[in-house]
């Protein structure tokens, strides 16, 4: 969900170049520390990182292999994996829920609401498998949390490799026609002829596009123009119809490739955030917005991943925190009440591909698996908020 919350890298390469800079000078600082404190290198920040363009991506599932791994696994789970179609994306494609366990708390996950960041959906396929299968440690989550994943909301930008959906300004005015000669909304991209569909959010799921609303900005709330963004509404309406307030919400994204730990000693491959409201007053009365929840959820991911330190797992950092983005389904469901968790894995399709494919999906399945887990045993609610803050930042490296 990176660009809007910082400047386009083709537009800021100098401040970048500035800011990884200002790491290496940070780096030259912690040299006194002893290295016994710092865990086993897995990636130096002077690794290789390229961005060289035309890797394959056909390693990923496309909208037909999602429907037939969905369809399996609902299969091969007995009926623990329930897959449903919730919706449909502009161009018709189907939008799947697949709900597993039938515990109290209710963690709802989706993948890929930006259709060029893949890892998040074969995570998803993996952990479906494992969170339906028969092993004990699945029965006792399956006891005590509800699980309800929207592998690949974005269908459509899934299947030509586009951030936005697939959907034209004059699609949004014919569904809703009182916006007839306003100014297209500003994340919708008419070279791209698509919407960000991650800026259609807004905390009032009653909310109908109002023009005087129009073209708007990235510090305010969205629209729900976008049949895709349309849908998940309806799914967490009707969790929250469920279970009160929908406990965890989590999304996964992706990002640029190249970033490294605050102390410059590792490359990161993973930055995480509990942070896209600056103020929730803001945007009206939302008494069920817990900071500190979204911080525990972030912390339950981070420790699962520093179990796995010595295989480079470790190394995540935060997301820039200087955020407001009511308009993402993040800000607007944290103003609800949910916990909110965003993973940004390493690597956009156009500028990766398939590499490190089995990595960074292993590091998601780790890190949201370690979430659901201490969700399940209780463990989450003794983690202290306030270890969120001892996260590294992540600093940009520019492609070598
Ligand atoms: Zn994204």
């Amino acid at each position: 969900m990176s660009r809007n919350a910082r400047p386009d890298l083709k537009h800021d390469t100098k401040r970048r170049w500035t800011a990884a800079a200002a790491g290496s000078a940070l780096a030259l600082g912690t040299c006194l520390v002893p290295l016994a404190a710092a865990p086993a290198v897995a990636l130096p920040p002077e690794s290789h990182c390229g961005t060289e363009p035309g890797n394959n991506n056909d390693g990923f599932v496309n909208h037909a292999q999602l429907t037939r791994s969905l369809d399996r696994i609902e299969s091969t789970s007995g009926g623990e994996v329930d897959v449903e179609v919730a919706g449909h994306s502009n161009q018709g494609r189907e939008i799947y829920t697949a709900r597993v366990g039938h515990g109290d708390t209710v963690v709802l996950v989706e993948s890929q609401i930006h259709g060029n960041e893949n890892h998040g959906t074969e995570a998803l396929l993996d952990l479906l498998g494992f969170w339906g299968g028969n092993s004990p440690a699945a029965a006792a989550i399956r006891d005590e949390v509800t699980i309800v994943a929207v592998p690949r909301l974005n269908v459509d930008g899934g299947e030509r490799d586009t951030r936005q959906n697939e959907m034209t300004w004059e699609d949004a005015v014919a569904e809703f026609p009182q916006l007839e000669g306003s100014a297209p909304a500003w994340n919708y991209n008419a070279n791209v002829q698509g919407f960000d569909i991650n800026r259609d959010y807004h905390p009032d799921l009653d909310y109908v596009p109002d023009p005087a609303d129009f073209p708007g900005n990235s510090a305010d709330t969205g629209w729900y123009i976008t049949p895709e963004a349309q849908t998940l509404r309806e799914v967490y309406r009707g969790l929250e119809g469920e279970f009160g307030t929908v406990d965890y919400f989590v999304d996964l994204h992706n990002q640029w490739s190249c970033y490294a730990t605050e102390d410059m000693e590792n490359m990161s491959p993973l930055s995480i955030s509990a942070r896209f409201i600056a103020d929730p007053t803001e945007f009206g009365d939302w008494p069920k917005f817990d900071y500190d929840h979204s911080r525990r959820a972030n912390v339950a991911v981070y420790e699962a991943l520093q179990d796995r330190g010595e295989a480079g797992f470790g190394d995540i950092t935060l997301y820039p925190q200087d955020t407001n983005l009511p308009g993402t389904a993040l800000g607007a469901f944290a103003l609800r009440g949910s916990a909110t968790v965003l993973f940004e894995t390493s690597s956009q399709t156009q500028y990766d591909g398939m590499k490190r494919n089995g990595m960074l999906r292993k590091q998601i399945e780790i890190g949201l698996g370690g979430l659901v887990e201490s969700v399940a045993d209780g463990s989450i609610d003794g983690l202290d908020p306030a270890s969120y803050e001892d996260i590294p930042e992540r600093v940009f490296l520019p492609a070598d």
